[in-house]
């Protein structure tokens, strides 16, 4: 019989105060990086910890390589502005994102077989095959490098190598938070913090009322020395003998969306959104663990059979598996408002919206934790039901979630109020004004929005970037 005690305790210590700043981002995933480049940038003092050694989570550490969910159908406009546009700008002006210009969008049949296995078209529509809208495919150290550059413009305090532990709150009001490091564990104080974890560690940690969600792991890899031209030729001229190689693969590889491999900017590599691992817990150390072994199993069997059966897959090599676990949902805020499914399917104009997704907007209370002050949460865990969240959880929308809880961060602290009490009206007006959409107004967004790609963007200044759409060509 086991002896193992069922807990331990660990002794009281003191904890050295490393930073202090206005605003503490605590994830550099889309969210948390773009949340400390707009608090940043609207005059707070800003640090932005993250555990791993670069930016981007699951967008370049998870190796997700399109940005979708930025195309509102039912207005024919790009919905997603701001940080996420700027950042596709300075990939584009370096060759590293890859979009379908506008007379390209809709349902040409050679725009379709061009832009569909970049992942650039519509797939909420039953419309099939799907229409070609903006989106980016993009490369993930590209990523990792403007995201770099961009912070530093602003100038962040960034600490990565900083593993959040534990939240500092007093009198029920965040003080800080605690990092595991290298060199043991150190504080991080700030007035305002921001939950960018993608996992609710911090509000979770600081007693914020939350639910539990769930949904499928995924360890997505990269493939090189792909022949993307015979592979599409093959595709598209013996339909029938491509149909039963791809549903080989996809059952080999453990369940799959319709394309198992998209492109990249880079040529002859190629992005597997796959396997699609269900009944594994995304906090959970053995179920992470399973499901890398699980994962790399699945991966080298189906690659194996695509080497052998499917055209321009002849000479593949797995280049990588992402070294981002692919968790995309876990733990959910309860905040003081729960965005439903239907909220989506009816895309309700909020009157404190603040961000938006495809078609769909995000009110601030979505962002806003109760019982605990000074917090403000962005990203995936934001405050929706497990089923809106899988229908709302994309790169751009939560990019545009971190934007607008950082300028609301700066806006808070401005006005010395806290941030449950912002100027909704405000945060609204600045965030439009710096180039984002709020979305809480019904006027079209211009198609093409207006700046040249790669612009250094000032403190606190205009941030409208004009995607010059010639180099997506
Ligand atoms: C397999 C998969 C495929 C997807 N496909 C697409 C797609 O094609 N297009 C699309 O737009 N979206 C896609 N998504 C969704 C999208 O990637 C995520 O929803 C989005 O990245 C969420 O951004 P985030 O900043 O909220 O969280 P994350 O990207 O998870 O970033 C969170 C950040 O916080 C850091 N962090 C976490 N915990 C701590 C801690 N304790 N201490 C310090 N740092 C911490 C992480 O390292 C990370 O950098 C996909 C997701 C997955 C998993």
């Amino acid at each position: 019989m086991s002896t193992q005690p069922a807990t331990m305790r660990e002794p009281a210590r003191d904890v050295p105060v490393v930073a202090e700043a206005d605003v503490v981002v605590v994830g550099g995933g889309p969210a948390g990086m773009s949340a400390a480049i707009a608090a940043a940038r609207n005059g707070a003092r800003t640090i932005l910890l993250e555990r791993y050694n670069h930016l981007g989570g699951l967008a370049s550490g998870g190796m997700v390589l399109v940005l979708d969910d930025m195309w509102d159908a039912p207005l024919n406009e790009i919905s997603v502005r701001g940080v996420c546009l700027d950042l596709i700008g300075r990939l584009s002006a370096r060759g590293l994102a890859m979009f379908p210009r506008q007379h390209e969008w809709g349902k040409d049949a050679d725009a379709i077989r061009r832009w569909t296995r970049w992942g650039a078209f519509d797939f909420h529509t039953q419309d099939k095959p799907h229409p070609i809208v903006f989106a980016a495919a993009f490369d993930p150290d590209g990523w990792k490098r403007a995201a770099l550059e961009m912070v530093a413009e602003q100038k962040v305090d960034l600490r990565l190598h900083s593993w959040f532990s534990h939240a500092l709150v007093e009198d029920g009001r965040m003080r800080g938070v605690v990092c595991d490091t290298k060199s043991g564990r150190q504080a991080i104080l700030g007035q305002v913090v921001i939950d960018a974890t993608g996992d609710l560690d911090v509000a979770a940690s600081a007693g914020a009322p939350h639910i539990g969600g769930a949904y499928m792991l995924t360890t997505v890899f990269r493939l090189g020395n792909i022949d993307t031209d015979a592979a599409e030729r093959f595709e598209y001229e013996e339909p029938e003998a491509f149909a039963r190689v791809d549903k080989d693969i996809k059952r080999l590889i453990g369940g799959s969306w319709a394309h198992w491999w998209l492109k990249t900017p880079l040529p002859g590599v190629v992005w597997c959104n796959c396997p699609h691992m269900t009944g594994l817990d995304g906090l959970k150390v053995e179920d992470l663990t399973r499901a890398e072994i699980q994962g790399r199993e699945h991966i080298h069997q189906a690659v194996d059979h695509a080497r052998r059966h499917m055209p321009g897959f002849e000479r593949a090599v797995v280049i990588d598996v992402a070294p981002q676990t692919g968790v995309r949902q876990t733990r959910l805020l309860d905040g003081e408002y729960v965005m439903t499914k239907e909220d989506l399917a009816a895309r309700t104009r909020f009157d404190d919206a603040v961000a938006r997704g495809r078609d769909y907007t995000t009110p601030y209370r979505a962002l806003l934790p109760k019982q605990v002050e000074n917090l403000l949460v962005a990203g995936r865990h934001y405050s929706a039901t497990s089923t809106a969240q899988k229908m709302s959880r994309e790169i751009p929308p939560c990019m545009a979630m971190g934007e607008a809880a950082g300028v609301a961060a700066a806006l808070a602290l401005q006005a010395n109020v806290n941030v449950r009490h912002v100027d909704v009206r405000r945060l609204q007006d600045t965030l439009r004004a710096q180039g984002a959409d709020p979305g809480d107004q019904s006027d079209a967004n211009p198609a093409v929005p207006a700046i040249a790609p790669g612009e250094a963007t000032p403190p606190a200044a205009a941030t409208t970037a004009r995607i010059d759409q010639r180099r997506a060509a």
